[in-house]
């Protein structure tokens, strides 16, 4: 694969890059990424199935570009080798148990409430609330939050643009498979940027990802500053912080627009829980 633009990418989150291919030599060289004009063998993995051939075997259908969505821009070009077997032999088993029965013995809706917003908007606060009133109401969620999650599952991640990619994907995957166990799911998640939130939408069904944003000026979000951070980033000490030396882009389309100043987090909690009760009687 040829790395067309500036900066380095991976495939899919995954480090797939196999090895580099010296352009002079042809010699393979071991690279974790690939620069502008670099060359390189790696593994891809596609979200839905495409159809394609060996290069060797047909020129036409062996060959690819990948545009950056967001830009248009053609970022690489490359050559397909072969199809991997091991994704031929990975089958998804219909199974008997589905979706549609594990939430209705539930009696609700599988549903991914996804809070946006700056650090310390509100996200964790009114997503605890909202989970302790569906629970109360016999309701079955679970809350997954970013800062837990990476002290486990995404430990192994940083803050570079692929370890974010890789965060967001895990968590969104994550989220559709307890939707899929029939859960209301609350992802408390800063996850600044519009190409990623849509990419955890594109991956559940069809009015399922509920996008919530928590919308609380800057101002007030250093003010308020729970966890310390806004004071840390504000002397320098924290690179990429969202909102000060980070972008933080506002959700053009959120399904809820909730604004937390001069508001209590039970009072917002329970907007949420009445957007769920509307949706739930198909309003
Ligand atoms: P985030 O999860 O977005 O980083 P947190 O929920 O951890 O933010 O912190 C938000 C802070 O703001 C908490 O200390 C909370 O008590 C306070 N707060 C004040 N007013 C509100 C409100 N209306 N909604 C949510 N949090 C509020």
């Amino acid at each position: 694969m040829l790395r067309n633009g500036d900066g380095q990418r991976q495939c899919d989150g995954h480090p797939p890059l196999k090895h580099q291919v010296n352009i002079n030599s042809f010699v393979r060289e071991a690279a974790k990424s690939l620069q502008m004009n670099e060359v390189g063998v790696c593994n891809i993995s596609t979200q839905t199935p495409i159809a394609f051939d060996a290069y060797t075997d047909n020129r036409a259908t062996g060959n690819f570009i990948i545009v950056d969505r967001v830009t248009n821009a053609t970022v690489g070009a490359g050559l397909i080798d072969f199809p991997l077997r091991r994704a031929d032999n990975v089958h998804w088993h219909a199974l008997e148990v589905n979706k549609v029965a594990r939430s209705a013995m539930k009696n609700q809706l599988p549903a991914v409430l996804w809070f946006t917003g700056l650090s310390g908007s509100g996200k964790s606060t009114i997503a605890n609330e909202l989970d302790r009133i569906l629970h109360a109401q016999g309701k079955h969620t679970y809350l997954l939050d970013g800062d837990n999650v990476r002290h486990g599952l995404n430990r192994d991640l940083g803050f570079t643009e692929e370890d974010r990619v890789e965060n967001i994907r895990r968590v969104a995957e994550v989220a559709k498979l307890m939707a899929d166990a029939g859960l209301i799911v609350l992802v408390s998640f800063i996850s600044p940027f519009r190409d990623e939130r849509r990419m955890a939408r594109e991956l559940m069904e069809e009015g399922e990802f509920i996008e919530i944003f928590v919308d609380t000026p800057i101002e007030e979000c250093a003010r308020r500053d729970p966890k310390g951070l806004y004071e840390k980033a504000l002397a320098g000490k924290i690179a990429n912080f969202t909102g000060v030396s980070s972008p933080y882009e506002t959700p053009e389309n959120p399904e809820l627009h909730i604004r937390t100043v001069g508001h209590e987090p039970t009072d917002l909690a329970l907007a949420v829980e009445e957007f769920l009760d509307r949706r739930m009687e198909g309003k």
